[in-house]
């Protein structure tokens, strides 16, 4: 394999990047990888030369690179086919989405979101207290719609109504029956009239891993029996003039779009019947669950979808359109609450590799005088492989590694021979796999392939960082920030800093089969004097960090990821950088420090001073009995007082 045969266009189609990418990530004749926050509209920033900027001032990786261009991109798009759409359509109502507040709750992000969707009159929607208290304090205007979800208690529900005088549009979604019940009642003790929406379960069911939250047994919603009830409940009290929005939700993430037309067609029968029944409505909300395709795939698969927003826009407002022409009744203001679509492109996480641990070849050393006959039946296949016999070897190899295991466990072999048996097994595969090599259509050498994988230790916390990998086998996009103008010729997994077996990355965005257990990258590079164990077994590894410098991006984690991570091996938040694009390149708005070792332990209720005096006194003890000199004991105190206000991860 010839280093130089590649070129940037056979690194853009590995990496899918076109298909996930576009308009924001390419590759530049450098080789490194660039983000256009504004797409095709403003400029590239190259995200190499970015991360030697970042690191010239201080800031360690990891680093959650976030792009409020992007934000503000995705939110004219997903405004831009509503647009469209209702213009396509003659449809007689307006577009006014809602970001879900839940899918990223970081101050600047919605801060920017609100900012840039005002020519939208963009809104916000809120699914727990705390989030209407965001939601309620950052909308100061009259036209964009708040929108409360989740349970309530009277507190909140009393919140959002008297939020209602300051001349902000508040609509109370009420989910439950006893909801319906005590809304009423709160609004009658406040003397205002309220506005309310009812979120309906439908009998249309989401697939793949929210699936399940959705349906007639769903956790939220109100069934069609308690629909028709809620209705009465308002009638009686005089408060149907109240009911103003329909809310649904099937899920997140939706691949299909003939699931969504089935629910919006449900949903537009639902509508327009509530009206026969006498409510004004005027809104109709049809949820989340507009999906990214994060593999590129442009399929039903659960981490792509087979549509795209224009799509969606047009399916919902045509649906919509059709369902109230047929029942002769106005159509509604349209509303999304689409979250993962606007959140997700804006922030990718760049990360350094520590090290690898590689299988090469070595020598076998030469038999000994009285080698048990185990020993030397694996030598025999060793010596013996070819690739006519290449599958009857493998099968053998692993066979007779199992029985050495087994010897060794009944006091049969010694130590040194259970290694000598793991070192032939080793150099067996490795020989396999080179005579294999040209003919990689064989099942062996993907077996092989996996077996013999390339372990890179990368510097992050899977938990911490991209939960959702490790929790529903999420895949993200990952791809090297550089010299993607060579080949890249190492296939690896990525391993990460916690000590969990679980903590890992195995699984990666590949457009033949749904995933691939290998990722493609460039081999680490080594200075001259680099110092490197090999394992008699043929494990080689490196001094760490000896190596030139080899990051990663991993992509699209704008939603979710950053709530739900969790501080598992004490790993705390990232660093975070916000750059937003300017005439002449690029602007640092923000940074926000990740997580000291103190910040992270004082969760805990530790107190960071407290330790270090337990220190301190353990010190003095130890110099009392003179088993410690002063020297030491100084040097001790300053590396544990230095870690407390250092970065959790590796520098
Ligand atoms: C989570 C959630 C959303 C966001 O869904 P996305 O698929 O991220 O767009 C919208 N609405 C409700 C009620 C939700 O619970």
């Amino acid at each position: 394999m010839d280093a130089n045969s590649w070129n940037i266009d056979q690194s853009e189609e590995l990496y899918a990047l076109k298909r996930w990418g576009t308009p924001y990530f390419s590759i530049n004749s450098q080789g490194h990888l660039t983000v256009s926050p504004q797409g095709e509209r403003g400029g590239t920033i190259d995200l190499y030369q970015l991360i030697q900027a970042l690191k010239g001032r201080g800031l360690g990786l990891p680093i959650l690179l976030r792009f409020p261009d992007i934000l503000q991109d995705r939110i004219e798009r997903l405004n831009s086919a509503f647009a469209r759409a209702i213009a396509k359509y003659n449809y007689a109502g307006v577009y006014r989405g809602v970001f879900p507040i839940k899918v990223n709750q970081q101050r600047h992000l919605i801060e920017g979101l609100v900012d840039y969707g005002k020519p939208h009159n963009f809104g916000l929607e809120a699914g727990s207290k705390p989030e209407l208290l965001i939601a309620l304090s950052a909308i100061d205007s009259r036209e964009p719609l708040i929108i409360c979800n989740g349970y309530k208690d009277h507190d909140y529900m009393e919140t959002a109504i008297l939020a209602s005088r300051l001349g902000k549009q508040v609509i109370l979604v009420l989910e439950q029956l006893d909801e319906v019940c005590l809304a009423v009642k709160t609004a009658k003790e406040l003397g205002i009239p309220p506005t309310f929406g009812f979120r309906v379960k439908l009998s249309q069911k989401g697939q793949g891993h929210w699936g399940n939250s959705t349906g007639e047994r769903a956790k939220f919603g109100l069934s069609i029996g308690d629909l028709v009830q809620a209705v009465q409940i308002l009638k009686q009290n005089q408060m149907l003039d109240s009911l103003r929005l329909l809310h649904f939700h099937i899920g997140s993430q939706i691949s299909s779009i003939s699931v969504i037309k089935g629910a919006l067609r449900e949903a537009g029968r639902l509508y327009t019947e509530l009206i026969k029944m006498g409510a004004p409505m005027g809104y109709l909300d049809v949820g989340g669950g507009l999906a990214v395709d994060y593999d590129g795939s442009k399929s039903n698969f659960y981490a792509s979808k087979n549509y795209n927003m224009q799509n969606y826009a047009n399916d919902v407002v045509a649906e919509i359109h059709d369902a109230c022409h047929l029942a002769q009744v106005a159509p509604p203001t349209l509303i999304s609450e689409s979250g993962r679509a606007l959140a997700s492109h804006q922030s990718l996480l760049v990360f350094d590799i520590l090290g690898q641990s590689k299988v090469e070849e070595a020598p076998i050393p030469p038999a000994q005088e009285g080698e048990s006959h185990l020993i030397a039946t694996l030598r025999e296949i060793y010596e013996g492989v070819t690739l006519g016999n290449a599958q009857e070897s493998f099968h053998d190899i692993v066979q007779y590694r199992e029985e050495a295991i087994s010897a060794f466990q009944l006091g049969i072999l010694s130590l040194e021979e259970r290694a000598l048996a793991d070192t032939i097994y080793w150099q067996t595969c490795l020989k396999l796999h080179h005579l294999l090599g040209p003919h990689a259509e064989n099942d062996d050498y993907e077996t092989l392939d996996k077996l013999l994988a390339t372990t890179y230790y990368i510097n992050l916390s899977v938990f911490q960082s991209a939960p959702d990998s490790w929790a529903l086998d999420q895949l993200f996009p990952i791809v090297p920030l550089h010299r993607l103008d060579t080949r890249p010729t190492e296939k690896v997994t990525l391993a990460d800093l916690t000590c969990d077996s679980d903590g890992k990355i195995d699984k990666f965005i590949d457009l033949k089969e749904d995933n691939s257990p290998l990722l493609q990258v460039h081999p680490l590079e080594y200075g001259p004097q680099t110092h490197f164990y090999t394992s008699n077994q043929g494990f080689k590894t490196a001094e760490r960090l000896s190596h030139r410098p080899y990051y990663l991006g991993i992509f699209l984690l704008g939603a979710y990821q950053e709530t739900m991570g969790n501080l598992h091996n004490l790993f705390g938040d990232t660093n975070a950088v916000h750059i937003k694009l300017t005439p002449h390149g690029y602007q640092i708005q923000h940074v926000v420090r990740g997580d000291t070792m103190g910040k992270v332990l004082s969760y805990f209720q530790y107190n960071p001073e407290d330790l270090l005096e337990r220190m301190r006194q353990q010190c003095e003890e130890a110099l009392t009995n003179q088993d410690i000199t002063l020297e030491m004991s100084q040097k001790l105190l300053n590396n544990f007082s230095h870690s407390l206000n250092s970065y959790t991860y590796l520098s």
